[in-house]
């Protein structure tokens, strides 16, 4: 814990070399956590006491509590991730502070995973994997682990046509899919260009193969998927959701997957991240990771130096590169 000083800026996690060599250039004191995976709570409320500015992990609760540790000091939280649903934005804007977030750096890594989960589940890649892993005998046979043709015209659904939407659907545009989408007011003409249908949530759930979510966490979309939705998307049908945990109800796809509502899942992130329904343990049928979408080592990179690029502009008085709009 260091001493309050105005133009202190604080780092949640241990960063990068690459950061660090970043941080070393800014004018002002700089504090880090000593653990890359970020700081326990009262460490972290304690250490932001009269800090500046804020560079933290998704994994921060930045809500009246943190900002009341904080102080008058604190001018920026800049989150070093695009999802932003574990920061109160709208208390931060009540106290004058800006929040930034990582929007675009990490588009192609997160699309690469929802990709790789997209084939991991349709393939059966981890269950054949786990299966010769096992010992047990085998030879060729035509019934061996068949799952969904990805490309011989399976139908992906964007649920959140966005950045990272876009780019999942460039990957499945050179896999030959069909490709629908949620209406969305970002995606403009690459949609038209790479061919996508719009379609309502409830159309896209029954016409898809695959769903992958990328659509943020917000009142509106926490449980968007519950045991109704997979019943629309029917037997044989894949979800994947690198988006956010509570955009799914999990007990009630574990449910669906245990009793083949639908035929599997890849899952990045948890509804009550790190736990994992006990349930979703045990099925063959869902791939689990643990929140990996945009850790590519270059992409973590950009991520790191541009929530500290947001910190130092606003310490300097200057717009933030990319703020986040209450
Ligand atoms: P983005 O560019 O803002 O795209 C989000 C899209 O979701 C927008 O097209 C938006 O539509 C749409 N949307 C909002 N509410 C919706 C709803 N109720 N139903 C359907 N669509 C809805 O965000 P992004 O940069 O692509 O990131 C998307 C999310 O991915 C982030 O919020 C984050 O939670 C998650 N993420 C996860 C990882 C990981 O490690 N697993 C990594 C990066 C990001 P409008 O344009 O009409 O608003």
């Amino acid at each position: 814990m260091s001493a309050p000083n105005q133009d202190r800026l604080h780092v949640s996690f241990r960063p990068s070399d690459r950061a660090r060599q970043a941080l070393e250039t800014l004018p002002g004191p700089v504090t880090c956590a000593a653990a890359p995976s970020g700081q326990d709570r009262s460490e972290l409320l304690s250490d932001v006491r009269g800090a500046a500015a804020l560079v933290c992990l998704l994994t921060d609760r930045v809500d009246a509590e943190l900002l009341d540790a904080a102080g008058p000091s604190l001018r920026v939280v800049a989150n070093m991730a695009v999802g932003y649903d574990n920061v109160d934005v709208a208390a931060c804007a009540a106290r004058g502070i800006t929040v930034t977030n990582t929007p675009g750096v990490l588009d192609e890594a997160t699309a690469d995973l929802a990709f790789a989960l997209l084939l991991a589940t349709s393939r059966r890649v981890v269950e054949a994997d786990a299966f010769v892993r096992s010992g047990e005998p085998w030879s060729w046979r035509p019934d061996l682990f068949v799952g969904l043709d990805v490309s011989s015209g399976a139908t992906l659904g964007i649920v959140g046509l966005g950045r990272i939407g876009l780019a999942m659907a460039r990957r499945a545009r050179a896999f030959d899919m069909r490709i629908v989408a949620t209406p969305s007011r970002s995606a403009g003409d690459e949609a038209a260009r790479l061919g996508i249908e719009t379609l309502p949530l409830a159309d896209l759930l029954v016409t898809s193969d695959v769903v992958s979510l990328h659509c943020p966490l917000t009142p509106d979309t926490r449980h968007l998927v519950g045991a109704e939705e997979l019943r629309l998307m029917g037997p044989g049908s894949v979800l994947v959701n690198t988006a956010r945990g509570p955009i799914v109800d999990e007990a009630a796809l574990a449910a669906a997957l245990a009793d083949g509502t639908i035929g599997a899942a890849g899952l990045d992130v948890f509804e009550n991240e790190p736990a994992v329904h006990p349930e979703l343990l045990a099925l063959p049928n869902v791939v689990l990771l643990p929140h990996i979408g945009s850790a590519g080592r270059a992409t973590r990179d950009r991520m790191a130096m541009l929530a500290i690029d947001n910190a130092r502009a606003v310490l300097a008085g200057e717009p933030a590169p990319t703020p986040v709009h209450p």
